[in-house]
């Protein structure tokens, strides 16, 4: 398939995480020269760690922008078109589906590829912004094991921080769980696992007020919102898992998507219920939300893009 001369493209890809470079990749290598918006956070959500030890093929490990950056170079070596702008809205009641960018640009393309990602949420205190990548992080499965025999502290009360507390427990000497409510949101069981963890102590009613420490986490500042104690707790260790916020928004009145804004797609497959739309990583994944899993849905995505275009042409 060759450039198009309508000024129609056969790709369009949306954000440069994992999903979105993996799904450029393929694209580019099938000659289909996607068009990649980078999106407000190029690289996505691995710009923002350190060290990145579980991506296979770096066996000493890679810091995540370099990890990123390497992606984006393989990606450009095969023709992808990268542009710093992101697709802020879009119409898919005709096709070829068309597409506005921040930056005032108008496209159409045949197929379209969501991947732009998920932020995880942060409490939005000075210091445990200015200390992200250290000592504060968002990912347990990806820092945890960097705090070996160290106290570290999660913040929430969902599954999510039942299960980054429990998974720290296989690292951290202590781990303290910081729930703002007398009850935790996690379903029983998660909730359980957590409570009966006797390296994990709970802190009812009690929100984290400051994060303490000049070039590394040293202790955070703590408030009791039932009886107005204050207090402070020594931690090289704060992860915030107070729930992630999925990127959905330029899309979400035509796709199917959950509450919580998810794309849904069909299982096992990246489409979604509009015809020649994908969705692919975090932005349709709430229960892995690792870069190797949103690769391989990026993967998917572009080899199913370019099955849709053959099929449609053939058809034509
Ligand atoms: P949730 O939205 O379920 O929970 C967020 C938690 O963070 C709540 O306890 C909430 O408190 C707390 N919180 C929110 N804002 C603040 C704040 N500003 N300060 C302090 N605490 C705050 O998010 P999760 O990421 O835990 O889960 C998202 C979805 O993914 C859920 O559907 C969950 O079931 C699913 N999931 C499933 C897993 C599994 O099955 N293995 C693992 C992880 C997630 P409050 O309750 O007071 O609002």
């Amino acid at each position: 398939m060759a450039e198009n001369e309508n000024n129609v493209e056969d790709v369009v890809v949306a954000g440069t995480g994992p999903a979105g470079l993996t799904a450029a990749l393929y694209s580019a290598r099938a000659n289909l020269r996607p068009l990649v918006f980078e999106g407000m956070e190029p690289g996505g959500q691995l710009t923002t760690t350190t060290d990145v030890e579980n991506f296979p093929g770096f066996p000493e490990g890679i810091m995540g922008p370099e990890l990123m950056e390497k992606m984006k170079t393989q990606v450009q070596r095969f023709g992808a078109r990268l542009e710093m702008d992101e697709i802020e809205r879009v119409d898919f009641s005709e096709w070829p589906y068309k597409y506005w960018t921040s930056m005032g640009k108008e496209g159409k393309t045949k197929t379209l590829i969501v991947a732009t990602g998920a932020s995880a949420r942060y409490l939005g205190l000075e210091n445990e912004l200015r200390l992200r990548g250290y000592g504060v992080s968002a990912c347990a499965t990806c820092d945890g094991f960097f705090f070996r025999d160290q106290k570290v502290v999660v913040i929430g009360g969902g599954d999510s921080a039942s299960e980054e507390a429990t998974f720290l427990t296989r690292f951290a000497s202590e781990v303290h769980l910081f729930v703002r409510r007398d009850t935790m949101r996690a379903s029983k069981i998660m909730a359980r696992r957590a409570q009966d963890n006797e390296k994990i102590t709970i802190h009812w009613n009690t929100e984290m007020t400051d994060v303490l420490g000049e070039k590394e986490v040293e202790g955070v500042a703590w408030k009791n919102n039932a009886t107005g104690e204050e207090g402070t707790l020594d931690v090289t260790g704060v992860f915030l898992a107070i729930g992630h916020t999925p990127n959905s928004k330029a899309v979400v009145e035509w796709l199917d998507h959950d509450d919580a804004g998810y794309l849904v797609t069909t299982p096992g497959r990246t489409e979604t219920n509009i015809p020649g739309v994908f969705a692919a990583g975090d932005v349709q994944d709430k229960i892995y939300r690792q870069a190797v899993t949103a690769a391989g849905s990026g993967c998917a995505a572009a080899l199913e893009a370019e099955r849709w275009i053959e099929d449609k042409e053939d058809g034509e």
